[in-house]
């Protein structure tokens, strides 16, 4: 009998649902069960493609709610998967016996312009921390999208618009407050339970995060935007983003991407129906200097520019994600190098006719401060490779996922010989091996999982066994 047994506990004879409807009045939150009227809504992630079961779910008020969870989850024998916004629920095997446990109200922000730190919420997306930290001159290394949530994002490593000049973003975190599989709330640092710490940073976090404390950066301007150009010069545009993209200091983040808009009113209407190929940029560097440095790019004559200086804030805009809930399949895979012939194979995949059941194939250029060894300390603190590729499609409806399905496959089969050994946990969206995402890190963090977890209470995202 393990402790995570429910007939190991004093009143083992009350029945699941009794405890359930008991923690109702022990959380400041809401519990919803199945059978209430909101079900549906509270099981609804962000990703709209999953379909969510779990035993019940707790909408946290209060770090006291997530220890009454947990504490309830233990008494009996579920699991608990803590759940910001559920932008990677698909990359959860099952909620079965377990308690979806959604922290989206734990959203305080607090800037330290002394320390340069933001403390943040677990349940905090970046629109919300990005906004604040700007009042002050200050930047996170946050992700592309606003609504994507700080702790999913950060914990799972992190790429955004200051990638190659501050890594991943696992990198900033600086200390994390969480309550335990045991119920304990603990405040975690390179100083205390550093074996967590270490785990934690783009590894298995087997704890609910309540609040990080992230290092901020002091960047109050930036030029960003986009370039697009119609997608039949696709070729010609991409390799110029290539040679471009060799001379490139760390302060310039950029990519490549092919672009199919659907009909769809929900799209503006001059993009509507369209398909381009765009290079999208964050130059860290004063107005003419970015200038000088887009001079290749703006030559060959973009119909579209919206590169301009703007707040840090505002490179939430860039990349065009969707702030509303969805139903995107995407696959990426990770390149060794960007030659002339890995970006021949990307433009061969991306133009392929399969291609245009995806809304986007794009190429990230990686390198700078991502490199192994030139930053970090977590689990997972670099990306071993030269482009991250992610496509992805729309599905509208049930019907329009196989199409997407295989050309997203299609796009990493043609990739194959230019593949790098590493897998990028955020751009993972279904569960994947933990040899494929940790590599020589997985011993260590089973090791970990084992220390803070043995039965298993926290439920997370791509499981460790
Ligand atoms: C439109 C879109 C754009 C994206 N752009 C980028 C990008 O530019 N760069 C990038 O790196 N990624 C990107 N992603 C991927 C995104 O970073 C991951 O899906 C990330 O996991 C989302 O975090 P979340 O908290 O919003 O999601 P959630 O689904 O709520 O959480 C994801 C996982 O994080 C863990 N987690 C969340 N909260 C807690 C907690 N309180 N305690 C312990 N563990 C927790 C759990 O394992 C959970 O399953 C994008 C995703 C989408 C849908």
């Amino acid at each position: 009998m393990t402790a995570h047994d429910p007939a190991s506990t004093p009143d083992a004879g009350i029945l699941p649902g009794d405890h359930l409807e008991r923690l109702r009045t022990r959380v400041t939150g809401t519990v919803v069960l199945p059978g209430d009227p909101d079900w549906d809504d509270a099981r609804r992630a962000w990703q709209l493609l999953a379909d969510q079961h779990p035993a019940a779910v707790v909408y946290a008020a209060t770090e006291q709610d997530v220890v009454a969870t947990v504490a309830t989850a233990r008494k009996l024998g579920l699991s608990v998967a803590p759940q910001g916004t559920g932008h990677a629920a698909t990359a959860i095997p099952s909620l079965r016996d377990t308690i979806l446990l959604r922290t989206r109200a734990l959203d305080t922000i607090e800037i330290n312009p002394e320390t340069e730190r933001a403390r943040v919420g677990a349940g905090a997306v970046w629109s919300q921390v990005v906004g604040a930290a700007a009042e002050h001159g200050l930047a996170a290394v946050a992700g592309m999208a606003p609504s994507v949530g700080v702790t999913g994002f950060t914990l799972g490593g992190g790429v955004g618009w200051l990638a190659r000049s501050h890594g991943l973003a696992a990198n900033s975190i600086r200390a994390l407050d969480v309550v335990d599989a045991h119920g304990r709330s603990l405040h975690v640092d390179a100083a205390r339970h550093a074996d967590l710490f270490w785990a934690a940073r783009g590894g298995v976090a087997p704890v609910v995060v309540t609040g990080l404390e992230l290092q901020l950066y002091p960047i109050d301007e930036i030029v960003a935007g986009g370039l697009m150009w119609p997608l039949e010069r696709a070729p010609e545009i991409a390799h110029a983003w290539r040679d471009w993209a060799q001379t490139l200091p760390d302060g310039v983040t950029s990519l490549v991407r092919v672009l199919r808009y659907p009909p769809i009113p929900e799209i503006p209407e001059f993009l509507r129906g369209r398909s381009f190929v765009a290079v999208e940029a964050a130059i860290q560097a004063d107005a003419d200097a970015a200038d000088s440095l887009l001079q290749p790019l703006r030559a060959l004559g973009p119909e579209l520019d919206s590169v301009r200086p703007m707040s840090p804030a505002d490179l939430a805009s860039v990349h065009g994600d969707p702030d509303q809930p969805s139903p995107a399949y995407g696959e990426s895979v990770v390149l060794s190098e960007l030659t002339p012939d890995a970006l021949e194979a990307f433009l061969d995949a991306a133009l392929a006719p399969s291609s245009t059941s995806l809304l986007s194939i794009e190429l990230r250029h990686l390198g700078g401060m991502l490199t192994p060894g030139r930053t970090g300390g977590g689990a997972v603190a670099s990306i071993d490779g030269a482009g991250l590729v992610y496509s992805v499609g729309i599905v509208p409806f049930p019907e329009a996922q196989g199409p997407v399905r295989s050309a997203a496959a299609a796009v990493i089969e043609r990739l194959a010989p230019y593949a790098a050994d590493a897998v990028v946990k955020n751009f993972t969206d279904t569960p994947e091996a933990a040899t494929a995402l940790y590599g020589a890190a997985v011993e260590r963090l089973r090791a970990v999982v084992a220390a803070w977890d043995p039965e298993r209470v926290i439920r997370t995202g791509h499981p460790l066994d």
